[in-house]
């Protein structure tokens, strides 16, 4: 069988991408080889995936590569005792679209291991509305939790406010009771940002320049999906022993901090990874967004587009023109 997918590939005369045909045989083997086939029907643009597809950063490490880190759709096959013909499931990182043959593409060859069962009440096209990004950002939903952060504590910074993470971290955190405070560099998305929950709209030029390593303390919590200055002056500002989720790295690669927020005020700065991300946890995860993710805010923070429309969309992501998160139909 014949099957469309998007093709990157690297050699002496430079870096193509482009739709391809593809073969079940060429799923067989070599970067694509796994134990169950998935009938994609629906993937995401996330920025990582921007990255690959403009060729920005070393993202794809075997060439060439199918891109696509997240993936929803049909098992059509399975020697993986877990997974029948049938199944529902989504697939998040591991690899995929970087080592692995991914899921912008009709049809995906993937390790039985590293699937999740999509829960009853999320179809394909809302699991790649949250994709990694939202997953992500219950991710740190769960890290401030486990840390002991809870509404009467105080207020929550969402930084890269109007990006894939930002919006669904505002739309959970904001239906779970915070009172989040969202930092963009869009100020024409304030009203999109407070329908979403947030309940003050701030300029992230407060947070992107070098600041004091102790500041007014003000947040409870923070998700920071920028790094850099942004994430020193959110450590700068966050109260005593509250707690500050770093999972992402926008603004730059960089933590020029002091550990004076950690020694004297006993803040936490805990990490957050989806990529390699424990089975238990991305289980819990997806749970979670089921009960909790509003569907009338995702369809807000959602636009769609087909296959042949990624390429472009994936330089307006990287140039922070795209607001929210981005569903692939890999049908058209
Ligand atoms: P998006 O591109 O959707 O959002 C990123 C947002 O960051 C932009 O919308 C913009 O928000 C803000 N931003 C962009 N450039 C700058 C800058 N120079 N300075 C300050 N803010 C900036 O990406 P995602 O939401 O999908 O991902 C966000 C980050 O999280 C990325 O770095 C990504 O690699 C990382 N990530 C990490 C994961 C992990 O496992 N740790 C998983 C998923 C994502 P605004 O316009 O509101 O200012």
């Amino acid at each position: 069988m014949i099957f469309k997918a998007l093709y990157l590939e690297k050699d002496n005369s430079g870096f193509r991408a482009g739709i391809r045909d593809l073969s079940d045989e060429q799923l067989a083997s070599g970067a694509a080889a796994g134990d169950v086939v998935v009938r994609i029907s629906h993937s995401t643009l996330n920025y990582k995936d921007g990255l690959a597809l403009c060729n920005r950063s070393p993202v794809v490490r075997n060439w060439p590569m199918v891109p696509g880190i997240d993936g929803a759709g049909i098992v059509e096959s399975s020697s993986h005792p877990d997974w029948q013909p049938g199944d529902a499931v989504v697939l998040n990182g591991w690899g995929v679209g970087e080592t692995h043959w991914g899921c912008l593409a009709q049809k995906a060859r993937l390790k039985g291991d590293w699937l999740v069962r999509l829960p009853d009440s999320i179809d394909a096209r809302d699991a790649m509305a949250i994709g990694t990004a939202g997953y992500t950002a219950m991710l740190c939903t769960m890290a401030l939790d486990r840390h002991g952060v809870e509404p009467g504590d105080g207020e929550i910074l969402v930084t890269g406010a109007a990006g894939g993470v930002g919006s669904v971290a505002i739309a959970l955190l904001a239906g779970r009771g915070y009172r989040v405070v969202a930092s963009t560099g869009r100020a024409d998305e304030a009203d999109y940002l407070r329908a979403l929950g947030a309940a003050e709209v701030i300029d992230r030029a407060l947070l992107s320049a070098p600041g004091k390593p102790l500041q007014r303390e003000r947040w409870a919590g923070v998700v920071d999906a920028v790094g850099s200055h942004t994430l020193a002056n959110a450590c700068a500002q966050t109260r005593y022993r509250g707690t500050v989720t770093a999972c992402g790295l926008a603004q730059g690669m960089d933590f020029p901090a002091s550990v004076a927020p950690f020694i004297l005020r006993a803040v936490t700065l805990a990490g957050v990874d989806s990529v390699m991300c424990p089975m238990a946890d991305r289980r819990e995860a997806w749970s979670r967004l089921a009960k909790e993710l509003d569907r009338s805010l995702l369809a807000r923070i959602t636009s769609e587009i087909g296959l042949g429309e990624a390429l472009a969309k994936a330089e307006a992501l990287l140039a922070g023109k795209v607001r929210g998160r981005i569903v692939v139909d890999v049908s058209r």
